[in-house]
This record gives C-alpha cells, sequence and structure tokens, in this order.
C-alpha cells in the first residue's frame, strides 16, 4: 500500500513512515479507562486522538483491529504496587459489587463514546477476563529469570533486565538516577529494590477482587493487562501502541519491560502518545477541585464553566490542537471552538447551495492535496482544519458570484468537505449545539405566542399549545414571570 503517513515515536523521538508490519492489516493497542467513575475531560483526548488514526487508518484503506482495553482490577489508589484496588474502593464506599461498579462505569463511558462519536474499538477486552494468559506470561519471565517471587507475590526485577536490556528507553530515564531518587514505600519491603514493580500481588485478608494461582491467592499487576492482551489479539509483534503522555512512565515502560523479559522483544513498533488537557493552566486532578466529568460538561452541571457543551464542541475544540501539544481547557476556548464549528458547518450549508459554471476559477484540487498532506503530517489535524477553513472562504466567494466553479470541481469540493469533516474528522452535525439552540429558540417563540394568548384571555390557544407539547414530551411550568419548560423524554 502506498501511502506517506508519517508518525511521531515515542520510543525513537522523532516522525517515521508508518509501514504496517503486516500490511493492509494494522493492529492498534491503547489503553482505555479504568472503571471506577464516570470519564471527565482527560478521558477525551486519548479517545479522541486515537478515533482520528483509527479513522484516518481506515481511510487510507488498511485493515486496522483496534484493541482498547478496560482495567477492571490491578490498578490500586496511588498507581503502585500498595494500596486498595481502585474499584474495590468504590464498591465499599459504595456497597456495590466490584463487577457492578466496572459495569456501571463501563456503560457509562461507552454512553460519552458514543457522544463524542468515537467509533467502538474492535475488540474490547477486560483485565479481569485473561486471567490465566496474565499467569502464564508471569510464569514465562519467571522462567527467564527476570522476576522473583517472595511470600505469594512475584517483582519483575528492574536490575536483573537492565543488565542484559535497557529499563528506561522509552521515558528516557536512567535506572540508576531512579533508584536514587526512590524511597519504599510502606508495605513495599518485600521487594529486592523499590522500583521493581509486582506481576502478581498475593491477595490481604480485606481484598475481595482474586483468583488462585500456584504462587498464592491473589491479582495481576496493572502494567501486566496490557502486555498480555495486546499480544493475544494483535500477536507477537503489532503495530501502534497508545495512550496518554501520562502512561508513558511507568506503565508503558514496564510493559516493554515485561514483553522483552518474556519474548526477548519489544511487541510495539510505534509508541504514540496524546499530550494532556489542562484547565485554565492548571492540571486537573480531584484534590484539586478542577476535576470536570463529560456528563457535567455536557448537561452544564459544573461550576467551572456554567454552561452546558455540546460534545461536538469538544471534539472540535480538542481537534483543533496537534495531539502532543497541550490543550488548555477554558470556558473562552470551547467558546471560540463551538463558533469555528457552527462556520464549519454554515460553510458546508452554502457549498450545497451553489450552482455550477463552465469553467472554475478555483484550484480544488490543491486544496485536497493539503489535506491529506496535513494528516500525514503527524495527524496535524489543526492544519487540517485551516486548510477546510480556507475552502469556506472559496465557497462563500462562489456563493457571492466572485468566482466560479465547475460541476467535477464542485463534486470534489463536496467529497473533500464528506471526507474530511465527517468520515476523518468525526464531526456530527446532529449532535452539534446548533440544533439545541435552535430548539431552545424555536420552544420560547411557541411558548411567548402561549403568553400573548394568554394575556388576550384566549384561553383555548393557550391551553392546546400546552397539550400539543406535551404530547411531544415537552412539560410546561407557568411562573409568576413567564414560563419554564423541560423535555421529559427523548
Ligand atoms: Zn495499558
Amino acid at each position: 500500500m502506498q501511502n506517506k503517513l508519517f508518525i511521531y515515536n515515542t520510543l525513537s523521538r522523532k516522525k517515521e513512515l508508518f509501514e504496517p508490519v503486516n500490511s493492509p492489516f494494522v493492529g492498534m493497542y491503547v489503553c482505555g479507562p479504568t472503571v471506577y467513575g464516570d470519564a471527565h475531560l482527560g478521558h477525551a483526548r486519548p479517545a479522541i486522538t486515537f478515533d482520528l488514526l483509527f479513522r484516518y487508518l481506515k481511510h487510507l484503506g488498511y485493515k486496522v483491529r483496534y484493541v482498547r482495553n478496560i482495567t477492571d482490577v490491578g490498578h490500586l489508589v496511588n498507581d503502585a504496587d500498595s494500596g486498595e484496588d481502585k474499584i474495590q474502593k468504590k464498591a465499599r464506599l459504595d456497597q456495590l459489587e466490584p463487577m457492578e461498579v466496572v459495569q456501571r462505569y463501563v456503560n457509562s463511558f461507552h454512553n460519552n463514546m458514543n457522544q463524542l462519536n468515537t467509533l467502538p474499538p474492535s475488540i474490547e477486552p477486560r483485565a479481569s477476563g485473561h486471567i490465566i494468559e496474565q499467569q502464564q506470561m508471569v510464569a514465562q519471565i519467571l522462567k527467564n529469570g527476570f522476576a522473583y517471587e517472595i511470600n505469594g507475590s512475584v517483582y519483575f526485577d528492574i536490575e536483573k533486565y537492565n543488565q542484559k536490556y535497557n529499563y528506561g528507553k522509552l521515558s528516557g530515564r536512567v535506572l540508576e538516577d531512579l533508584l536514587n531518587n526512590t524511597r519504599a514505600l510502606d508495605g513495599q519491603e518485600e521487594k529486592k529494590n523499590p522500583f521493581d514493580f509486582a506481576l502478581w500481588k498475593k491477595a490481604d485478608p480485606e481484598h475481595i477482587m482474586h483468583w488462585p494461582s500456584k504462587w498464592s491467592e491473589g491479582y495481576p499487576g496493572w502494567h501486566l493487562e496490557c502486555s498480555v492482551m495486546s499480544t493475544k489479539y494483535l500477536g507477537d509483534t503489532f503495530d501502534i501502541h497508545g495512550g496518554g503522555m501520562d502512561l508513558v512512565f511507568p506503565h508503558h515502560e514496564c510493559e516493554i519491560a515485561q514483553s522483552v523479559a518474556a519474548s526477548g522483544h519489544d511487541a510495539v513498533k510505534y509508541w504514540v502518545h496524546n499530550n494532556m488537557i489542562t484547565i485554565n493552566g492548571q492540571k486537573m486532578g480531584k484534590s484539586l477541585g478542577n476535576f470536570i466529568t463529560l456528563n457535567d460538561l455536557f448537561s452544564g452541571e459544573n461550576e467551572l464553566l456554567g454552561k452546558k457543551f455540546s460534545p461536538m464542541a469538544i471534539r472540535f475544540f480538542i481537534l483543533q490542537a496537534h495531539y502532543r501539544s497541550t490543550l488548555d481547557f477554558s470556558s473562552d476556548a470551547i467558546y471560540a471552538a463551538e463558533k469555528g464549528l457552527h462556520k464549519l458547518f454554515a460553510g458546508i450549508e452554502t457549498l450545497n447551495k451553489i450552482t455550477v459554471s463552465e469553467k472554475s476559477s478555483v484550484d480544488v484540487k490543491s486544496l485536497e492535496q493539503k489535506c491529506k498532506d496535513a494528516l500525514n503530517d503527524d495527524l496535524n489535524s489543526p492544519i487540517l482544519i485551516s486548510h477546510l477553513f480556507d475552502g469556506i472562504k472559496i465557497i462563500n466567494s462562489i456563493d457571492k458570484g466572485k468566482n466560479t466553479i465547475s460541476k467535477d470541481d464542485l463534486v470534489l469540493l463536496k467529497k473533500i468537505y464528506n471526507v474530511f469533516v465527517f468520515d476523518i474528522l468525526g464531526l456530527n452535525q446532529e449532535t452539534d449545539c446548533g440544533s439545541n439552540d435552535l430548539l431552545d429558540k424555536a420552544v420560547d417563540a411557541i411558548l411567548n405566542m402561549r403568553l400573548d394568548a394568554k394575556k388576550r384571555k384566549d384561553f383555548e390557544l393557550s391551553d392546546k399549545i400546552r397539550d400539543e407539547l406535551f404530547k411531544i414530551g415537552l412539560v410546561i411550568k407557568d411562573k409568576k414571570d413567564g414560563f419554564e419548560w423541560e423535555i421529559t423524554r427523548q
């Protein structure tokens, strides 16, 4: 397959020509959420970044198998090898079964992903469904001499590994510095050194998520599931492993170490990472009080912003930045994105009504090439979007009679917007907030007419308006100074 897609590889620290191991098949694995709460803004960026990559690879003609896992066991509260399991903690607080917590937030995550118009992955494996395979990998790493068993737990032996291979090659960290700068956390004294990480942990008596193994009744370490499930579904060596930059260390570094220790080589050809989202210039975090869930964003129920934003405005906002740049979230920035999105869709509406001439005075072919070039340059969506806006200027100039377009060029121009806006950027007019605004305005207009009818004492008409709106699911509440209304069913 011919393509000129270059993608930045975190491992080599440069853009590389994308050449799949087994073209036209492409294997892509992305670390999914640990499902102990509703998805937040930080989940939206990797979801949309890798959705863009998924869509573009399919557009180029590749047959892509996209695997995104669900972490439902083994991710402990302090991201290290001690403390409670995140899912178990939530289950205890909410008095639920751990798997009830998992199901609740998997459902919620899927709902949010649909709202953002991300395509579902081809396979969505769960850690708890792959305990046997994880135990097999632990056994293999033990057999190869890169792990040790102590008190029923199995730890990865980083010093041993580093004698033969290079621990830290993805994140650029040097083991000696790590060792000098790390103190042992409580409960980790059994490790040979504090940077060894758990492959298998013996469950404490209060730990309720555990499985039998030859080492102990216990559970897998967090990093293990991704090494296991990626190679199970994508093969011994596969093309793309993605995730947020915050996962480079220790999660992905440990994944590489596990794969190399078990099979002698890294399973991944291209490591791809999206940068983080900050909020008003600050890192987002529950403890910082600036933590926004996607449900709050879409419903407007958040103190930080005070307005609801459509999923498409959020999607467009994220796509307006290159995935490797940091992105600062603020009301103003989203307003600007919302306005830009409306302008884009208004341009597409104009495109659908412009008339053709004998000859073109505009260059449509070069626009198509520029759009492709932008994506081929490490998925440069902001440059792509700026070309699409340049195209809107052309469309408006044709609409105003300042330029002309031939029939063939018009067909091509419509194709460009269909392909790049809807298929590849995955923007979707139906869930765009513009239509919600329009609904709000239409209902307000009808209800103002009803108020006028009431003032004229035309109660027959005012009741009829109320009853008709009720039939389609709108409930009207009369207030002293006007009215309120809400949708009771969709
Ligand atoms: Zn992972």
